[in-house]
């Protein structure tokens, strides 16, 4: 015989996800008693609130355990509308919203929507690690354009311009950005549409943590800034940041109806409807909204005052730079000056003071670390001595 034919493209060309694989080793380290000050983690540390719990416990106790309509739930698509209309005047069709299993299967939905193999996604680094692996699940050609901690990590429109090919078909846009945390302003979001515009592009505009913005910033729904916008925009968000709900896996994706339309049909076929029951959650999260509303501010006044503990710590530390960004839970401190790969200073990090973070590389941008401050003001104080420590150690 001769021997099974290698794997496929797919499968031999994806990258694990190096952010969900250094929480793990954290938590395995943890669960084997080690005292570890993780700050890897890509969710918010607070319990989904009781009421979005309570509604899908109801649903699950009325029998709500089968098949829902794929795009989703007639009532939740109508609600996510609803959002949009009143947050930002946005006037979508429940038509035009697809609840997906998760905000990461939203991205991914809207991609497969519009890309074809041998087009060009621009990529602005540094990225969420899931984005190039999309693109290539595709066919397609992740090129990446880079911006330092010089430009506030933010992309500009010359740097778009330089980037742009005939092959260009869609520029992957997250605000506010993991891993970064930068916002941009509406100013800069509509220069950079502008040039986005001129080249006729598709934009994926991630805005999963729309609601985590803080010293009175706001967030900029991409498609609400002009019909030609609107026209060639594909909003990802869910539930998962704004509610504490990473593992009920809800994401929304809302689109131009023939868009939104494509992305149901591909989600029939790759995974049908996400969960009946937790999306009777989403509905309650959405509807209730007095409730969603303290749950929210309570988290975000813990996350703003954590940000600025964290980065008061961090920018004490010689040697060490950080942006203070404006939002999501990460910081993004500049290590280069230490001399050690991104990948050698966090697995060091981790070994010799256990402070678990993510290393730049991961994001596209050597010479930065990810830490998150979705955790306890204890463990920030007491991880911050112990990276102190540590850079002391490099620099002596
Ligand atoms: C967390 C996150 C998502 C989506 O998360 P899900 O858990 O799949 O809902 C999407 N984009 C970014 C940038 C994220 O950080």
């Amino acid at each position: 015989m001769t021997s099974p034919h290698p794997l496929s493209v797919w499968a031999q060309n994806v990258s694990p996800s190096p952010t969900l694989e250094i929480d793990a080793k954290a938590k395995a380290m943890m669960a084997a008693g080690e005292d570890v000050c993780s700050f890897a983690a890509g969710e918010p540390d607070f319990d989904t609130p009781d009421f979005i719990k309570d509604a899908a416990i109801a649903a699950l106790k009325a029998g709500k355990t089968k098949y829902a309509p794929t795009p989703g739930l007639e009532e939740l698509r109508a609600a996510v509308a609803a959002r949009y209309a009143a947050e930002y005047g946005y006037q979508v069709k429940a038509s035009q919203v697809v609840i997906s299993p998760g905000g990461k299967f939203s991205c991914f939905l809207g991609l497969q929507s519009v890309c074809n193999p041998g087009d060009e996604v621009l990529v602005p680094a540094p990225y969420w690690v899931s984005y190039p692996e999309m693109v290539k699940l595709c066919g397609a050609r992740p090129v990446f354009v880079a911006a330092a901690d010089r430009t506030g990590f933010k992309l500009t429109p010359a740097m778009v311009e330089q980037a742009v090919t005939p092959k260009t078909k869609a520029v992957i846009f997250n605000n506010p950005s993991n891993p970064t945390g930068v916002v941009y302003t509406r100013a800069e979001v509509e220069a950079l549409l502008t040039v986005f515009l001129r080249h006729n592009l598709y934009i994926l505009s991630d805005e999963m943590y729309e609601h985590l913005i803080y010293d009175g910033g706001t967030p900029t729904c991409v498609a609400t800034l002009g019909p030609e916008a609107a026209a060639r925009t594909l909003t990802a968000s869910g539930f998962s940041k704004s509610y504490a709900m990473t593992g009920w896996r809800l994401g929304t994706l809302v689109a131009r109806a023939d868009i939104a339309k494509a992305a149901g049909e591909l989600q029939a076929q790759m995974s049908s409807n996400a969960t009946t029951f937790a999306q009777y959650g989403a509905l309650a999260a959405l509807r209730e909204q007095d409730k969603a509303r303290a749950s929210l501010g309570a988290m975000k006044t813990a996350f703003d005052l954590r940000r600025r503990l964290m980065h008061a710590g961090l920018v004490k530390i010689p040697g060490l730079t950080c942006v203070l960004a404006g939002g999501a839970f990460y910081l993004f401190p500049n290590i280069s000056r230490y001399g050690l790969p991104s990948v050698e200073f966090a697995a060091r990090l981790l070994a010799e003071e256990k402070v678990a973070t993510v290393p730049g590389f991961a994001f596209g941008a050597e010479g930065y670390l990810r830490l998150s401050y979705a955790t306890s003001d204890e463990r920030i104080v007491q991880g911050l001595e112990r990276l102190a420590r540590f850079c002391a150690r490099l620099s002596g």
